[in-house]
């Protein structure tokens, strides 16, 4: 009780960044090995990811409790934390899937967290969450920047599409070409266009264009596509991405997660965007980890859903029959800012309901095709057709309409905390 009291306090302290951290960023590998019922995390390595810090020189502490993990860099003398990030992860996808709940076996996830270059030594901290949602630590590693020798590895040059500004003030998103052959550099050169493009088509994003800068980094490969293995397609890709992921066909994810950042090695990032050359509708995100759409025609609209998801950290609001998640909400909040179990209602966004709107509320018939309705609490969210709520009849998180009110503001505040 006394430390997470002392945690909460330095929490809200401001911390200057050059008196603990150098323009600069390390990458921190580790496993994380696990089942349904229990996971464990053992270190990988440090390495020396770029000669410059994406993020934010002044909000260091996350104030957003969102994500099931975080990782911390706290002073060893004091305790002191210095730097946070909530994230979720593949593995807890997998933990909550049929994949885990059917076989039970452990499974091991690579996972990598960029933090801003430590001066002194320091402590890092991987943390999730208990069964009351409050964090606490699972493994440690202590960093002393006076032993780190610098792993060399190649980096490749990034490709500069959109450019506002200073990472620092910006959000830097980087779009990762995956599934390109040495035949596809024009189509490559296109789609990145392409991407950028949809990255900021959509509102809150639109109107907060000047606050991002985008990147573009590729690989041609000998084979054009990703692995496939419902069409028996398996081919060796940039970060060997998948279809079917935890046996879910239009899961288009990759566990190589090393391999994906040793690709970004040099480039100033905050979140990554793959974009994978294959025609079959597929996708996925993870929040503050990274965002998957293929290259198709439903792109314009997969990927601000799924940015939603790994900018936004918000829940899908649609519900899925016979779901492979197994997630419920008893007698607790969902984490994600836009469903609620009614638990506690306030602390999403009751105070946005007009009065005399009954909650729950019934969907509104007749709506445009991307048109909100009014905001209450309609029944069926977190691919929950009982006991879960969305904000609006329709939403971006539901069926590719406009990003609802409630959305749009958890956006705009995780933007404005890159750009301060
Ligand atoms: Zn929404």
């Amino acid at each position: 009780m006394i430390l997470s009291v002392a945690f909460a306090t330095y929490a809200q302290q401001n911390v200057a960044f050059s008196d603990h951290f150098r323009d600069s960023t390390l990458r921190v590998d580790y496993l994380r090995s696990g089942c349904k019922k229990h996971d464990t995390c053992t270190f990988s390595k440090f390495v020396y990811q770029n000669d410059r810090w994406a993020g934010s020189l002044t909000q260091l502490i996350d104030p957003i409790d969102n994500g099931e993990y975080r990782i911390v860099v706290s002073d060893p003398t004091t305790g002191r934390m210095l730097y946070s990030r909530c994230h979720n992860t593949l593995f807890e996808e997998y933990r909550s899937t049929i994949a885990s709940r059917e076989r039970d076996s452990i499974a091991t996830f690579e996972e990598t967290m960029l933090v801003p270059f430590p001066k002194h030594k320091v402590d890092i901290q991987l943390q999730k969450r208990d069964a009351k949602n409050h964090f606490f630590t699972s493994a440690q590693f202590a960093f002393d920047p006076s032993t780190f020798r610098c792993r060399q590895l190649p980096s490749k040059k990034p490709v500069e599409l959109t450019k506002n500004g200073n990472p620092h003030n910006k959000i830097d998103v980087v779009i990762v070409a995956e599934g390109y052959g040495k035949k596809d550099a024009r189509k490559m050169k296109d789609d990145f266009q392409k991407f950028a493009q949809y990255t900021l088509e959509q509102e809150p994003f639109k109107s907060r264009a000047g606050d991002f800068n985008i990147w573009g980094v590729g690989m041609l490969m000998n084979e054009s596509g990703v692995t496939d293995p419902n069409k028996n397609r398996y081919v060796e890709s940039a970060v060997g991405s998948t279809y079917n992921t935890f046996n879910m066909d239009r899961y288009l994810m990759t566990t190589n997660i090393f391999r994906l950042h040793d690709l970004l090695r040099g480039t100033p990032y905050d979140h990554i965007i793959i974009m994978a050359n294959c025609d079959t509708y597929g996708g996925g995100a993870i929040y503050n980890y990274y965002a998957f759409s293929a290259v198709q025609e439903m792109s314009m609209w997969i990927l601000p859903h799924e940015l939603g998801h790994s900018i936004g950290g918000l829940a899908d609001e649609y519900v899925e029959d016979d779901s492979n998640y197994n997630r419920r909400y008893v007698g607790i909040e969902p984490l994600e800012p836009n469903i609620t179990s009614l638990v506690n209602f306030e602390s999403k966004w009751k105070s946005i309901v007009s009065e005399g709107t009954p909650i729950p509320t019934e969907p509104v018939e007749g709506l445009g095709k991307r048109d909100n309705g009014p905001v209450g609490a309609y029944e069926g969210a977190g691919y929950l057709e009982k006991g879960c709520y969305r904000p609006c009849t329709q939403c971006m998180m539901r069926n590719y309409a406009y990003f609802c009110p409630v959305c749009t503001k958890r956006l705009h505040e995780i933007f404005d905390l890159y750009v301060k």
